[in-house]
């Protein structure tokens, strides 16, 4: 069997056995994968700090024989977010970020820029960067990573290119937006700003390094919030369960 060492997250952890944990992390190279860390619960010692949820991790894992689950050999933490645990909010948010990635993302599914971002977004916050900001830059990142990207470059009802000038209409079942001769404002169909089209068109595209460096203003947040929510609900089809203590 090989024995792989990948960067990882730690995502999930469940008590398995007697003194078992099962671990979901999300790996640089190989997407995210689930594990089997023998005797973590007894022994502190192999496994000391490296299974922490939320920390970005070196694992040395091989594959059961023919299954999905690996066995965790060994793990050494890269860095500890101990901001992300003693702070609720961070908390609940990091919880939800990786509800999120579980499932946009299967297991195997091999995503570079997905750990790109969950690395990133958790060290901000575990920086105590601004909450709503981060929330919106990473739900945004993370649909358009697992192809659910908003369409922001035409009319999704008379096809007329959107550019830049003027309002737009954000339509669910499109997952796009509309032009105002096709689409009036309301809860549903919430607005849009043409400066808030642009910096979302940014968050969609640009790696996660260069997304996290643009500004965002707290009209642009709460344009982009409720476009989000409909988005998401619509295309997962479900309301998360993390999502809950976001509110
Ligand atoms: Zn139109």
């Amino acid at each position: 069997m090989t024995i792989h060492i990948s960067h990882a997250i730690i995502m999930r952890t469940w008590e398995f056995g007697e003194t078992d944990l099962l671990v979901s992390f999300f790996t640089s190279d190989k997407g995210r994968l689930k594990g089997v860390a023998k005797g973590a619960r007894k022994s502190m010692k192999r496994f000391a700090n490296c299974l922490d949820l939320f920390s970005p991790v070196k694992l040395e894992y091989e594959l059961k024989r023919g299954r999905e689950l690996y066995f965790i050999h060994s793990g050494k933490l890269v860095h500890g977010f101990p901001g992300i645990r003693s702070d609720f909010s961070s908390l609940s948010l990091a919880s939800y970020m990786a509800e999120l990635t579980e499932t946009l993302f299967p297991v195997g599914v091999v995503a570079k820029r997905m750990f790109e971002l969950l690395n990133g977004s958790f060290a901000a916050l575990n920086e105590n960067k601004n909450i709503d900001e981060l929330r919106v830059l990473f739900e945004s990142k993370a649909m358009a990573l697992g192809g659910y990207g908003i369409d922001l470059s035409r009319c999704c009802n008379c096809g007329r290119l959107y550019k830049e000038e003027g309002r737009a209409v954000f339509k669910r079942k499109k997952g796009g937006i509309a032009c105002l001769k096709c689409e009036k404002e309301s809860r549903n169909s919430p607005g849009l700003g043409p400066a808030t089209v642009k910096t979302l068109r940014m968050i969609q595209s640009t790696p996660w390094a260069k997304a996290q460096t643009l500004d965002l203003t707290k009209e642009m947040i709460y344009e982009i919030k409720p476009v989000l929510k409909l988005h998401i609900e619509y295309r997962i089809g479900q309301r998360l369960k993390t999502s809950e203590y976001l509110e």
